[in-house]
């Protein structure tokens, strides 16, 4: 099979790129002396997680119950659980617990959501492992290192048989908001000393914290130490993305994942080409706009992304349209040029500004390598936020 035989909008994985990817993060993660736990919110694919991972356990990060379900299927044993846990998801988490036999970390931040988690867990007879989340500037979820909350917390946990606590876990969401090695290198050290400086406190105060994790692809790949982490938790560098090109963190040849769709139309009053792929197909997201030229809601390269086409970008999303612009015409020229570059039928490979969010609604990628655009293999993956009830009943 061909790239021109897969329906549009398909989601095309360049196997050479993530090999590459997740080749170069694990020799990082070596030189450092820090275990990798890769983020799969971002791939969601097993077989993706085969090269992000690596042995004995085979430690995974995840964000959603799909995510544990479908991992544990597919015979990944050792995950955390990197969103703020609630307790009605205790049930589907102890039952994927015991058929699996799963060591899964749950992250708390709050007293009340630690007694609730560990009452459950105790009417369940199951036992979870504790990491209390550290806020180290994004502002998002977790308490600061040095606050009178870390301890409680700690009581809280130790509290309950059903629990135990095992860490500090961070990211550096702010990572985000700035671009440039300099700057994201002054990040990472945030985030290495913010969550070092809540372990050691536990420690000091009689607390287990043997796990101290941190990451944002951007923080771990600038850090320049990782001193007193354990484990880094990067995601979005197995697939990269516009973003990331925009932040300074990998070039337009790292992306490997792009959207094919096809030419539909050619409107010459709004100078602009249609393709099938719209906000469905490719997100709104337009982060890498922020730091970048307009990027439109993504790049247009040629089908078998051996280029970007200059000046093409789809500059307008609806559901299933996307409409894709080119340079700003000088006075007086017509569309003919921006026509002829894509007639109707034609087909092109989108570069996604946000990785994560282009890709989470696909049921599978379409395997190329390199330039050919013989399709090699379909790896299928997770997506959505339903678990049904065979993903995790015991039978
Ligand atoms: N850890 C947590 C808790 C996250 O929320 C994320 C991403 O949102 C990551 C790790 C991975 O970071 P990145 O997407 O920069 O690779």
């Amino acid at each position: 099979m061909q790239l021109t035989d897969l329906p549009t909008p398909s989601l095309v994985l360049d196997l050479d790129r993530v090999e590459r990817n997740c080749a170069a993060m694990l020799e990082r993660a070596r030189q450092h002396g820090v275990t990798l736990r890769p983020h799969l919110k971002t791939a969601k694919s097993a077989d993706l997680a085969r090269l992000a991972s690596s042995g004995p356990t085979w430690p995974i990060t995840v964000s959603t119950l799909t995510e544990v379900a479908y991992f544990a299927a597919h015979g990944f044993r050792d995950m955390t659980y990197a969103v703020g846990i609630a307790v009605h998801k205790l049930d589907t988490l102890a039952a994927l617990h015991r058929k699996h036999g799963l060591v899964l970390r749950l992250l708390a931040d709050q007293v009340a959501t630690i007694d609730a988690v560990g009452r459950r867990a105790a009417e369940l007879e199951a036992r979870f492992e504790l990491l209390i989340e550290i806020d180290c500037g994004g502002g998002r979820g977790g308490v600061t290192a040095d606050g009178r909350e870390l301890l409680e917390l700690a009581r809280a946990i130790s509290a309950w048989p059903s629990l135990s606590l095992v860490g500090v876990l961070t990211h550096a969401g702010q990572s985000y908001a700035t671009a440039g090695a300099g700057s994201i290198a002054a990040i990472a050290e945030t985030e290495r000393s913010s969550a070092l400086r809540a372990a050691t406190r536990l420690r000091e105060a009689g607390f287990e914290s043997p796990v101290v994790s941190i990451g944002s692809t951007p923080t771990v790949v600038w850090a320049a130490t990782l001193a007193g982490v354990t484990e880094i938790r990067p995601g979005v560098y197995t697939l990269f993305d516009l973003d990331q090109v925009a932040l300074g963190v990998c070039t337009v040849e790292d992306i490997a994942a792009s959207v094919i769709a096809t030419v539909i139309g050619h409107n010459p009053r709004s100078r602009r080409v249609l393709i099938d792929a719209g906000a469905l197909a490719l997100s709104k997201d337009q982060s890498a706009n922020a730091f970048a030229e307009d990027l439109g809601y993504g790049l247009v390269a040629t089908v078998d992304g051996a280029r970007v086409m200059a000046g093409l970008r789809v500059a307008e999303v609806h559901q299933e349209h996307g409409l894709i612009a080119g340079p700003e015409p000088v006075d007086g020229a017509g569309t003919d040029d921006l026509f002829a570059r894509l007639p109707i039928g034609a087909r092109v490979r989108i570069l996604p500004q946000h990785a994560c969010m282009t890709t989470a609604p696909y049921g599978h990628y379409d395997l190329v390598r390199g330039e050919s655009s013989e399709i090699i293999a379909r790896w299928h993956k997770a997506s959505g936020h339903t678990v049904t009830t065979s993903d995790w009943s015991p039978t």
